[in-house]
C-alpha cells in the first residue's frame, strides 16, 4: 500500500488524483491533503476517504473540520502546508498546488527523503537548479505529471540518456491559437477560459493562451531531463493526441499518445513504474484519423521564446519571469488589465531585473518578492 500526501486536493488535478485514488484502493491510501479556500471540497473528500491530517487556507474553515472530525489533525495558515508535510506519514507527496507557493512543501517532503509527483510546473521553473540538488542529496525520486513530461518520462522508458537527440514537445496552442497578434487586443476572460482540448485551473488555461504555459515547459523538461535548450523543440499539435516525443541519435521517434485526460499522467506517476487499468475513454485512433504538426511561430507567441532565452541564461531570471507571470494572470483574472498586458508585464520585468545567481532559497524568495512588488505597481499605473 503506498501512502499518499496530496496537496491541491479541490484543484482540477488534485480531484483528478483522488478518483485516481479512489479507483485503485488496493494500492493507494490517503494520508493527508490541502485545500485552500474549497473547504467544501474538503468535505466532499471526508465524506468517502478516512485521513489523518488535513490543511485549509484560512483559521475559520480550520475550525470547521475540527468541530465536525474531532480525530483528524488540521493545520491552517502560511506555515500550515509544511507542517502538513512534516507531520504526515507518506510515502509520495503529489504537489497539484499551482504557482510559487507550490516550491517550499517541495522542498520540505524532498528533505524528509520522500518521493514527490510534480504537478506544480512553477516549483522547478523557480528552483530547478535546488530541486535537482535536494533529490541527488536525499536520494528521492520526482515523477512528473505535467502530461508533455509525463509522455516523455514514458518514452525515455529502457533508452540511454546519451541516446536522446531531442525533446520535442507539443502545445495545443491554447484558446487564441488561430488568432492573430492585432485580434488580441479585446480577447475577454470568459474567451480565454475556453480551451479547446483540456479542462483544466483558471491559471494553466490562461498561461496556455499565452503561451506561457509551453515555456514554462520548456523550463521543467530542462530540469526533468537533462536536456540542452537547443535540443528541446516545441510543435505545435492542434489534437493533444501526441503527448510529447522522443527522438534518439538513430532518427527513431519514440511517441506517447492518448486521449486528453490528466488521470493517465497522474497514475503513471503514482504507480511508477506499473501501469494499472484506468477508467478512462481509450484513444480510437480511426476515429481521429489525422493529426498535425505545425512550426512554432516565436513571433506570434513572444512569450515562448522569451522562456527559452530566460532559461538559458538563467540565475534569478526564470524565478523573475514565472512571478511576474503569476501576478499579472491574477491580475487578468481579476480584470485589472487586459490580456496583452500579461506578456507586456512579464517582458518589462525580466529587463528591469536585475541578474543573480541564484545559490539559496532566500535568493529565490529575494527575487519572487521582489518582482511581484514591481510588477504590482506597474498594475497599478495601468489602472490610473
Ligand atoms: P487549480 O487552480 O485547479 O488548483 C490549484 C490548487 O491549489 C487548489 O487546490 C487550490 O486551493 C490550491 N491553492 C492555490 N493557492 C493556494 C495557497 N496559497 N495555499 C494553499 N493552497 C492553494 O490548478 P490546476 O489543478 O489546474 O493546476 C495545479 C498545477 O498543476 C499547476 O502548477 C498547473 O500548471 C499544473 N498542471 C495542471 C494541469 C491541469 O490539467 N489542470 C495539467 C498540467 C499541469 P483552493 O481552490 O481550495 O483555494
Ligand atoms: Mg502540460
Amino acid at each position: 500500500m503506498k501512502k499518499i500526501l496530496l496537496l491541491g486536493a479541490s484543484g482540477s488535478i488534485g480531484q483528478q488524483t483522488i478518483d485516481v485514488i479512489k479507483n485503485h484502493l488496493d494500492q493507494y491510501e490517503l494520508t493527508g491533503f490541502s485545500v485552500g479556500k474549497q473547504v467544501d471540497k474538503a468535505l466532499m473528500i471526508l465524506k468517502d476517504l478516512k485521513v489523518a491530517h488535513v490543511y485549509v487556507k484560512d483559521a475559520e474553515d480550520a475550525a470547521k473540520i475540527s468541530e465536525a472530525y474531532q480525530d483528524i489533525k488540521v493545520y491552517h495558515g502560511q506555515e500550515g502546508l509544511d507542517e502538513l508535510v512534516e507531520a504526515a506519514d507518506y510515502d509520495l507527496l503529489v504537489n497539484a498546488l499551482v504557482g510559487f507557493v507550490g516550491l517550499q512543501p517541495t522542498l520540505k517532503a524532498i528533505s524528509l527523503n520522500k518521493d514527490v509527483a510534480l504537478a506544480n510546473k512553477e516549483t522547478l521553473v523557480v528552483a530547478g537548479e535546488l530541486v535537482k540538488k535536494a533529490l541527488v542529496d536525499h536520494h528521492v525520486n520526482l515523477f512528473p505529471i505535467d502530461s508533455e513530461h509525463s509522455a516523455i518520462a514514458q518514452c525515455l522508458q529502457g533508452n540511454k540518456h546519451e541516446e536522446i537527440k531531442k525533446l520535442i514537445i507539443t502545445a495545443s496552442g491554447g484558446s487564441f491559437r488561430d488568432k492573430s497578434r492585432d485580434q488580441l487586443k479585446d480577447v475577454t476572460l470568459a474567451d480565454t477560459l475556453k480551451h479547446p482540448n483540456w479542462s483544466m485551473g483558471a491559471k494553466i488555461t490562461i498561461d496556455s493562451a499565452t503561451m506561457m504555459n509551453k515555456g514554462l515547459e520548456v523550463i521543467e523538461a530542462h530540469y526533468l531531463f537533462d536536456v540542452d535548450y537547443d535540443d528541446i523543440e516545441v510543435v505545435l499539435h492542434r489534437e493533444s493526441i501526441v503527448h510529447s516525443m522522443v527522438e534518439y541519435v538513430d532518427n527513431s521517434i519514440m511517441a506517447q499518445l492518448g486521449n486528453a485526460d490528466m488521470r493517465l499522467p497522474i497514475q503513471y506517476a503514482l504507480g511508477f513504474p506499473r501501469r494499472y487499468p484506468i477508467n478512462t475513454e481509450p484513444l480510437d485512433l480511426v476515429k481521429v484519423g489525422t493529426l498535425h504538426f505545425e512550426k512554432m511561430d516565436m513571433e506570434r507567441f513572444p512569450l515562448l521564446k522569451l522562456a527559452y532565452d530566460v532559461g538559458r541564461k538563467g540565475g534569478n531570471l526564470p524565478c523573475i519571469m514565472n512571478g511576474a507571470n503569476e501576478e499579472a494572470n491574477f491580475a487578468f483574472q481579476k480584470g485589472q488589465i487586459a490580456f496583452l498586458d500579461i506578456e507586456a508585464l512579464v517582458f518589462k520585468a525580466v529587463e528591469k531585473a536585475k541578474f543573480k545567481p541564484i545559490t539559496s532559497i532566500e535568493d529565490i524568495l529575494e527575487a519572487d518578492a521582489w518582482v511581484r512588488n514591481y510588477v504590482r505597481k506597474q498594475i497599478e499605473v495601468i489602472n490610473k
